[in-house]
């Protein structure tokens, strides 16, 4: 579904990705984990275009995504995208948050998106809340409108970056669960994370990068139980 070649990304002379090749298969999930400043939210940015690679390719069921000819606002709604940072529209009402894109971009009739919304809402725990402003909402419960936001588009990959980062400890589990459902669910997902025992439990593979490469990458078995390199080994030593 998504694969990278060689990807490439620098700031002026700071080099942060240097090369990175992978592929995710339809339905699969897997977690990004590594140290800070490792090139995970670069990498990330550059699948959905929000950084420009500056060289190798991102391939999207098989078409490169930085080709000129490409509809990136069309590319975009595909990939969902999930930040640290529950960035919800403020001025609008959660409902009004979920159903704005589907409606301007895709042109879905507002009752259906309405209903479709409301759908999502309810799957979340979110159902009574449709028409309170984000403000009202606690962290765990604007990420998980975030999610919701995202999904409402029916893109074919979600990314998240980080999603419980910011969250106060008692609402990380509530935004895991609706994570884990979506891996259950079938959706494909990339997720970078520092919830060690959630990207154990929920991943087909495990990504650990580092100084803007893959170090190493394997079944979360592998990786968390027999990591080979050093650097996995060392960052493995200093979260678990
Ligand atoms: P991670 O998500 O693994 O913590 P990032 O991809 O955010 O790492 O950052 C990798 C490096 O790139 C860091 O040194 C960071 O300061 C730098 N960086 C990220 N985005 C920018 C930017 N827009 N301009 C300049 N430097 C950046
Ligand atoms: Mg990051």
């Amino acid at each position: 579904m998504l694969e990278t070649r060689n990807l490439k990304k620098s700031f002026g002379k700071l080099e942060v990705l240097k090369g990175i090749s992978t592929g995710i298969r339809r339905g699969e999930v897997v977690s990004i984990i590594g140290p800070s400043g490792g090139g995970k939210s670069t990498f990330l940015r550059c699948l959905n275009l929000l950084e420009t690679p500056d060289g190798g390719q991102v391939l999207f069921k098989g078409q490169d995504i930085t080709d000129k000819k490409l509809n990136i606002s069309q590319y975009r709604q595909s990939i969902g995208m999930v930040f640290q940072h529950f960035n919800v529209f403020p001025n609008l009402t959660v409902l009004e948050n979920v159903t704005l894109a589907p409606v301007l971009e895709k042109k879905v009739p507002k009752d259906q998106a309405k209903e479709e919304a409301m759908a999502l809402l309810r799957r979340v725990g979110l159902g009574d809340k449709a028409d309170e402003y984000p403000r009202k909402l606690s962290g765990g419960q604007k990420q998980r409108l975030a999610i919701v936001r995202a999904m409402a588009m029916k893109p074919e990959v979600m990314l998240f970056d980080e999603p419980t980062s910011a969250l106060d400890p008692e609402m990380v589990k509530e935004v895991l669960n609706v994570i884990r459902e979506l891996t259950r669910s079938g959706m494909t997902i990339l997720i970078v994370t520092h919830e060690m025992g959630f990207a154990r439990e929920i991943s087909d593979r495990v990504l650990f990068i580092c100084d803007g490469v893959i170090k190493e990458e394997g079944t979360p078995e592998q990786i968390f139980t027999c990591p080979h390199e050093p650097s996995t080994i060392k960052f493995l030593s200093m979260v678990l």
